[in-house]
């Protein structure tokens, strides 16, 4: 198992059930992880998986949960929209979580339609005015879009863009509407020249980092199923482009999550 030196490192977005799937053992990761004194989001993707994940992390402090439906529940084979809506809600009403999410947009996948991808984000988002909780944002080529949503609406309990790699633009108007975002292991990967560029120029108090475990393991790891144990290298590239001490960046992280968790 991959063994990291810093202590306190926060991991805003991982799927532990999806690393279970693949083989990975969760007690270990678990283990070293509060051994660690991580912190981060298990973060939900269907209509029925928060019961199930309240059950099984409720040992674990230092995991909070989200729970939303990603686009993919637009995709061919799902269940109608509202029968999913159904089941979310009456999962969300019976459970504790800290964000609806990870909701949105991809036009990388294309699930379904852009019209039943909208309509499922915004009832979502309607639940997450009614239940006064942040938003995650999963957004794939989807920039257009969220701007106009954006600049169309406003987020009292603002949220994260997880796994950002959208423009400057978005970036500035997300930051203005009080939104973190969250960089993943694509930040490492020598053709995100762009998007590196960006992240040195901004504000380091709506900064978060993530490991999106499984997926995005970061430079040396890429191509490995990705775990929040893999989260120092992250750590470290994203330090060394800001010309910070890994530490710092890693106090100023856990500051912006504990912000985040209490708005
Ligand atoms: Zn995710």
């Amino acid at each position: 198992m991959q063994s990291t030196s810093y202590l306190n490192m926060i991991d805003s977005h991982f799927h532990l059930l999806s690393m279970e799937k693949k083989g990975m053992d969760l007690a270990s990761i678990l283990q070293r992880m509060e051994e660690l004194s991580m912190e981060g989001i298990e973060i939900g993707l269907d209509a029925d998986d928060l019961a199930l994940r309240t059950a099984r992390f409720k040992g674990y402090p230092f995991i909070h949960l989200s729970a939303g439906i990603g686009p993919w529940g637009v995709q061919e084979g799902m269940p109608p929209i509202q029968e999913q809506l159904a089941e979310f809600e009456s999962q969300l009403s019976r459970n504790k979580v800290v964000a609806i999410g990870e909701i949105g947009l991809d036009n990388h996948h294309a699930y379904g339609t852009r019209q039943s991808q909208t309509q499922l984000m915004m009832a979502q988002l309607e639940l997450a005015r009614q239940y006064e909780k942040p938003v995650i944002f999963h957004n794939r080529e989807a920039d257009d879009q969220f701007l106009s949503l954006l600049g169309e609406q406003s987020f009292p309990q603002q949220g994260i863009f997880h796994c950002f790699q959208g423009s400057g633009e978005l970036a500035s108007l997300a930051i203005k509407q009080g939104f973190f975002l969250s960089f993943a292991g694509n930040l490492t990967y020598g053709a995100n020249k762009t998007l590196q560029d960006l992240f040195k120029t901004l504000p380091l108090e709506h900064l978060l980092l993530e490991t999106d475990s499984p997926y995005l393991s970061p430079i040396p790891l890429r191509g490995r199923p990705n775990s929040p144990l893999h989260l120092e290298h992250l750590y470290r590239f994203a330090a060394a482009l800001r010309g910070m001490e890994v530490e710092a960046l890693i106090d100023a992280v856990r500051g912006n999550f504990h912000r985040f968790l209490e708005q």
